[in-house]
């Protein structure tokens, strides 16, 4: 009699899939896309830090970029965290004034300066020299609700609606440029990293991405104040990255998106979740079709998020998403699925949502042809 199996851990049991499927192969994207998430800098005080502008990390050449641009039919990345001040300069500088048309860089908030007095009218005044250096949108990082202290730490945490920060988006709606916010993070991150967490693998390997405790606001407590943001700058345009940060709801994501006729949203590291619920999904998608934009998070250089490695193996998992109704396939280039051991299943969007997703949302909200 044969002898059972040694115990295997989770990290070692990596099974294969018995699934006879289609794949199809898309090399491009039916359109010329504006992938509207990524960071091709970045700040250097990266985790989340409070020194915006200090130094940026140039994590890609545009030349590299553009490159896999053209293989995958990309048409314009935008660089979400472009920092601020001269750093902010020297990435309009490298990227979209070098290559017009090819790249848009966002600016971020210096939160460095955020208790000291006249701050709201400093940070306002920030944004708008931003846009002359050539800025064309503002985003602001999960530091606002999850690190961002008051004095620094042990401080209390600035909350997402602090009225200080109200010139800043009033700024964006005179400036006529977006506001990307991303706030919070998916919900298994708040809930006890135990057996029953769906996510378990992946925070036991990042165990200081967990906001479980009495340490961290409640994630619907985070949500709330964002979306009291929403509704205090009615004329400020929003994008509430990663499906709003609740893809896991797409009844709450829709009910949003009713409620602010002001807010947008994009996919960008979500399509774990959206390509797990396909036929709901789909209705989202039919339903918010001018709302909901084609990001992918894509961070050139980085290790610790397979699902964000910038190149075309990660693109072509978006367009198969969107683009075919192809089964059960990986959301992320590695053999052991990132974001939860499960596969997601192709949305297999008509031309006319495809056109929107990929490039006409976008468009419309970064003011370019
Ligand atoms: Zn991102």
């Amino acid at each position: 009699m044969p002898s059972p199996p040694r115990p295997l851990t989770l990290d070692d049991f990596q099974p294969g899939s018995a699934l006879r499927r289609r794949k199809t192969e898309l090399r491009q994207a039916r359109y010329p896309a504006i992938d509207f998430h990524t960071h091709l800098t970045f700040p250097n005080d990266a985790h989340y830090g409070v020194a915006v502008g200090e130094r940026l990390n140039f994590l890609i050449t545009p030349e590299a970029a553009l490159d896999i641009m053209r293989q995958c039919n990309l048409r314009l990345l935008v660089d979400l965290t472009g920092g601020a001040g001269p750093e902010l300069e020297a990435a309009v500088a490298r990227f979209p004034a070098a290559h017009p048309g090819r790249f848009a860089v966002f600016t971020e908030p210096g939160w460095e300066r955020a208790g000291e007095p006249g701050y709201a009218r400093f940070q306002a005044e920030a944004i708008e020299q931003a846009y002359r250096a050539g800025a064309r949108g503002l985003k602001v990082l999960k530091t606002l609700g999850l690190y961002l202290r008051d004095g620094g730490a042990p401080g209390p945490l600035v909350a997402v609606d602090d009225p200080r920060f109200d010139p800043m988006w009033e700024a964006c709606a005179g400036l006529g440029i977006p506001a990307a916010i991303h706030t919070a993070d998916p919900d298994a991150f708040f809930l006890p990293l135990d057996r029953f967490n769906e996510r378990f693998e992946e925070l036991s390997h990042h165990p200081d991405w967990s906001f479980h405790g009495a340490q961290w606001p409640e994630k619907r407590a985070l949500l709330a104040a964002r979306n009291r943001v929403f509704a205090r700058h009615p004329r400020t345009r929003f994008v509430a990255l990663h499906v709003a940060n609740h893809p896991e709801d797409l009844d709450e994501v829709s009910a949003l998106l009713d409620q602010f006729p002001n807010v947008s949203v994009d996919i960008a590291a979500r399509i774990n979740e959206l390509g797990r619920q396909p036929r709901r999904a789909r209705q989202f998608f039919d339903r918010y079709q001018d709302r909901i934009l084609f990001g992918t998070d894509a961070t050139p250089g980085q290790r610790e998020m397979p699902q964000q490695i910038f190149g075309p193996e990660l693109y072509r998992i978006y367009f198969r998403f969107l683009e075919t109704e192809d089964e059960y396939f990986d959301y992320a280039p590695v053999a052991v699925p990132p974001q939860g051991r499960w596969r997601i299943y192709g949305l297999g969007l008509p031309d006319s949502i495809l056109r929107k997703v990929y490039f006409e949302n976008a468009a419309r909200l970064l003011g370019v042809d």
